[in-house]
């Protein structure tokens, strides 16, 4: 079964048909990348999948459950979105990290307020989280001692001690100087070998030919191709 599976959906803002009956299948366990022009609907997509956007039909389904409505144009309550949204990770372009808390404590922060955690063991779970990013030495950091990697890495630690069962990232390098895209991306292949299911926005073409497993072109608001990186890329 899939881990995602969007049909026919589409998406207007007023009158601009942002999303054009898309259908698309997440595997679980793999890497989607979504790649595009800048306009063609990448972000709407990504963002419709926690409903952070509002799609206006079509279905969206996470682990066989309908996002963000009860049944066709009725909404969900906000505490089961809440629920459902639990298990769903997001990094985005902007690291949006809190600039009076340690890269530790803003790690921990989610754990105590949203799982209910100890301030210990969001503690513990957060230096494990950062531990993995490459980050041990940096937990008392805050981000403005931090490179923009970094504290991109712990925006990414932020939602990995969460124990998402999806991750989407949403041009999580693009706002990195060039010669620190390489550990966010390095950070992401480690995560995808580890058999997270990802969704990707990215212009990192390196990324998307080497390290997905599915490659989805989009081109105004329609998903125009869906297929392995060899098959989209050419590559030998
Ligand atoms: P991409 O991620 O591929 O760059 P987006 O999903 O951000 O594209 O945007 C797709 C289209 O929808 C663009 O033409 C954009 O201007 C438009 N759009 C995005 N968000 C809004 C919004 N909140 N209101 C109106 N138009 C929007
Ligand atoms: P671009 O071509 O967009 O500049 P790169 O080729 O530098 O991007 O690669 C971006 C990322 O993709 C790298 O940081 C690495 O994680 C991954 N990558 C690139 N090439 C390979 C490869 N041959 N094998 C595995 N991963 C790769």
């Amino acid at each position: 079964a899939s881990a995602v599976e969007i049909r026919k959906v589409n998406k207007y803002y007023g009158p601009f048909h942002a999303l054009k009956d898309v259908d698309l299948s997440i595997p679980p366990g793999k890497v989607t990348c979504l790649i595009g022009p800048s306009g063609s609907g990448k972000s709407t997509l990504l963002r419709c999948i926690n409903f952070l956007e509002e799609y206006d039909s079509g279905e969206i389904r996470i682990d066989g459950k309908l996002m963000g409505y009860e049944a066709p144009g009725r909404k969900m309550a906000g505490r089961k979105l809440r629920e459902m949204r639990r298990s769903i990770g997001m990094v985005f372009q902007q690291f949006n990290l809190w600039p009076h808390m340690t890269a530790k404590e803003n790690v921990a922060e989610g754990l105590i307020r949203v799982r209910g955690l100890s301030k210990a063991e969001a503690e513990k779970r957060a230096a494990e989280a950062l531990t993995k990013v490459g980050l041990g030495d940096k937990m008392g950091n805050h981000p403005s001692r931090l490179s923009g990697g970094q504290q991109q890495r712990v925006a990414i630690a932020r939602a990995i001690a969460m124990e998402p069962r999806l991750m989407l990232f949403d041009e999580p390098t693009s706002a990195l100087d060039p010669e620190l895209v390489g550990e966010v991306l390095n950070v992401m292949k480690a995560l995808a070998n580890e058999g997270m299911t990802m969704v990707v926005v990215t212009h990192e073409m390196g990324f998307a030919a080497h390290v997905a497993d599915q490659v989805a072109f989009m081109e105004k608001g329609e998903l125009v191709a869906v297929d392995s990186p060899q098959a989209i890329f050419h590559a030998p």
